[in-house]
């Protein structure tokens, strides 16, 4: 579709993209009122103009290249350059949005300016010169409320002109003083190189101002001009007695600082920020913020995992228990091949059962979380956490992921998207799944039951508390190795509270049940059948009744000596671990056949025959910090991009839970 119009949306996070993209478009993307919520890039044809095609982009501040959401964007609108920039801009935030709205101007790229969240201006009875700032911009304006869906006929008229009028580029001087003099230098400088590299000047030339480096590699200057470029900039640095970056940040706010001095009336809070200002006196008081959040994830939890939770799950696990008894029946009934009928109700139906069990927690979870997200509430606990976490060599954004983790991982790593930089990403994967889902809580529970039964609260809580410290102690063993470098600036502008969107929050939960579905009956499908297929035959590829003989055991026997050395030497401990990559509730299924009982309860009385006490209490641990399940395996490798890393990072995990259960069963030893 060459003779499209495209047109590129950007803008800050929380400026209000989502929204207007899926006015125009018609598309239903999740909006959330939690910044970085749009990582991908999501193209779509506007409904009223078939010719016009919006892609929308992740907010970001700046075009620096410090994070993953910045250079996307910014490799985007230098290689693919799309023919018209529709900057949206929050209006009840002016200065921080024009910042970024400079460096579009340097691009050169034709562009329209959305001034979105009119209505809050409206409301609170501030005044915003449109054409005047207009003026000043050289770049035409269009007010909008992309919530109201008012203005966007205008807006879309307006990129309709400008897309057919001759190919204007913007163009706002807005430098002074010694930079003048420096960009100007360095503009004749690189001049060539950049028109060659097909790299707009004016933008290289303030990136190369700041010192980025990306730019320097991708103009391909030489020696001789990279020392040119430095005195230029040595001579500006010393003239103005501040570091190349400020002076840049200094100069653009200066001029909007003019630019809004002129065209709006003086600001006072809207009724939204005063709103917002006096709860967040109370919700992130300086003392009892924390303590306050523990308190609502006490209450998510409870809620999710406590006795509402728990209603709806039996509901669901009789029903699915029905479906397979059904199922079962129907087709003992047709006189179903008996390895056929082995397959679907003892493979399928037993292992995919396990996980869409857990659909109802699943769902009252993130009911809870995106309303806890939507308000706005999230933002601020990221922000409140920052100073703790970057001990760790994580910033605040990461908690919220790594919160998630307690009740899956795979959401959880899936919410690692939110992350600025990959560095940060990379290292919350890694971390996340130490965290006790809650499919281990069954693993727990029945060996809790075998060898603690007098101490159960207390070893759960030592196991859950246990894989917090592992991720902290992990994430300072990867601070201060492989993964050095700073966590990213946490620059993040509070969002006002809002009501949440009841149309939202569906949203959000109708993607995640449907992701956690589809995963169900892929990977999960897929692993249980092969679960299954080793469990029934032998090396001859005979059915075998006694699982004893099946490749499973065979491959148990020879994984068994792994765990000698934490006392479990025992095929069948060591293939529940190995049955339980396909879903940690697996573990606990797969010791409960192995063990040739009818009911699950009588786990109990068959264990204290593979384990003492301290060993029990190694498999526990090795149990809460190794591979994590399929499922979230899929997501690592999702996340991280390759193979490679997704590998790498089970390897990580799987080896941090041999050392940690080792390390418990020798210190156990000694007091037992
Ligand atoms: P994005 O991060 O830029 O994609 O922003 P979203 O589209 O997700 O919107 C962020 C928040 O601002 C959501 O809570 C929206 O409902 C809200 N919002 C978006 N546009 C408007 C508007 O015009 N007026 C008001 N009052 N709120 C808006
Ligand atoms: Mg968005």
């Amino acid at each position: 579709m060459a003779n499209k119009i495209s047109i590129a949306l950007i803008g800050n996070q929380n400026s209000g993209k989502t929204t207007l993209f899926n006015h125009l478009t018609g598309s239903n993307q999740h909006v959330g009122n939690f910044p970085g919520v749009t990582v991908e890039q999501k193209h779509g044809s506007v409904l009223k103009y078939k010719d016009m095609e919006v892609v929308d982009l992740p907010g970001i501040y700046s075009l620096s290249p410090y994070t993953l959401e910045e250079m996307l964007t910014r490799d985007f609108l230098i290689q693919s350059r799309p023919n018209v920039v529709l900057n949206i801009l929050d209006a009840t935030n002016l200065e921080r949005n024009l910042y970024l709205t400079l460096q579009l101007l340097d691009l050169q790229i034709p562009m329209v300016i959305a001034l979105n969240m009119m209505d809050e201006v409206r409301n609170s009875g501030h005044y915003i010169d449109i054409e005047g700032l207009s003026k000043e911009l050289n770049t035409p304006v269009f007010p909008i409320s992309a919530l109201k869906n008012e203005g966007i006929d205008e807006l879309l008229q307006g990129i309709e002109v400008l897309s057919k009028g001759p190919a204007e580029k913007p163009w706002v001087d807005y430098c002074s003083g010694e930079l003048h003099t420096a960009l100007h230098a360095i503009h004749h400088l690189i001049e060539v190189k950049a028109q060659k590299q097909e790299i707009p000047v004016r933008f290289a030339a303030a990136k190369m101002v700041e010192g980025d480096e990306p730019m320097e590699v991708a103009l391909g200057l030489v020696d001789e001009e990279k020392d040119v470029l430095r005195r230029i900039v040595e001579l500006m640095e010393r003239n103005l007695k501040m570091d190349r970056e400020a002076a840049m940040i200094d100069m653009r706010y200066q001029f909007i600082d003019e630019v809004v001095g002129s065209v709006q009336t003086k600001q006072e809070d809207t009724i939204e920020q005063s709103r917002s200002y006096a709860i967040d006196r109370i919700l992130t008081h300086k003392h009892f913020g924390i303590p306050i959040f523990f308190l609502f994830m006490l209450i998510v939890f409870w809620i999710t995992f406590g006795p509402l939770g728990s209603f709806f799950t039996d509901g669901f696990e009789d029903l699915i228990e029905l479906t397979g008894e059904f199922v079962d029946g129907k087709l003992l009934l047709y006189g179903i091949n008996p390895i056929l009928h082995s397959l679907i109700v003892d493979g399928i139906i037993v292992g995919v059962g396990a996980v869409i069990e857990f659909l109802p927690l699943i769902i009252i979870l993130f009911f809870l979380l995106s309303i806890l997200e939507d308000t706005g509430y999230m933002a601020r606990v990221a922000f409140m956490m920052d100073q703790l976490m970057r001990k760790i060599g994580l910033s605040g954004r990461s908690v919220v992921p790594m919160l998630m983790g307690f009740g899956c991982t795979v959401p959880a790593i899936m919410a690692t998207r939110t992350l600025a930089s990959e560095r940060d990403r990379k290292m919350t994967i890694l971390l996340t799944p130490f965290m006790s889902c809650s499919a281990k809580v069954p693993i727990y529970a029945i060996f809790t039951a075998a060898f603690f039964s007098s101490h159960r609260t207390l070893v759960m809580f030592s196991l859950y508390l246990g894989g917090v410290a592992v991720a902290i102690l992990s994430g300072w063993l990867l601070k201060s190795t492989v993964m050095k470098g700073n966590p990213v600036p946490f620059v993040l502008e509070l969002p006002a509270y809002r009501l949440p969107s009841p149309k939202s929050v569906l949203l959000n939960l109708y993607d995640k049940a449907k992701g956690f579905i589809t995963r169900a009956f892929t990977v999960i499908f897929i692993g249980t059948i092969v679960i299954w297929f080793l469990q029934s035959f032998d090396f001859k590829f005979n059915f075998v009744e006694n699982s004893e003989l099946s490749l499973l055991a065979a491959i148990g026997r020879s994984i068994a000596p792994i765990f000698r050395p934490m006392g479990f030497n025992d095929w069948r401990a060591a293939t529940a671990l190995i049955a339980g990559i396909t879903a940690k509730e697996v573990v606990i299924s797969t010791l409960a056949i192995l063990s040739n009982v009818s009911e699950l309860s009588q786990v109990v009385n068959v264990l204290p025959s593979m384990f003492t006490p301290a060993s029990a209490y190694a498999f526990l641990v090795f149990a809460l910090l190794y591979v994590p399940c399929l499922a979230a395996f899929a997501a690592t490798k999702r996340e991280w991009g390759t193979w490679r890393g997704a590998f790498a990072a089970i390897g990580y995990q799987t080896g941090i839970a041999w050392i940690m259960s080792f390390l418990v069963y020798r210190v156990g030893i000694l007091f037992v």
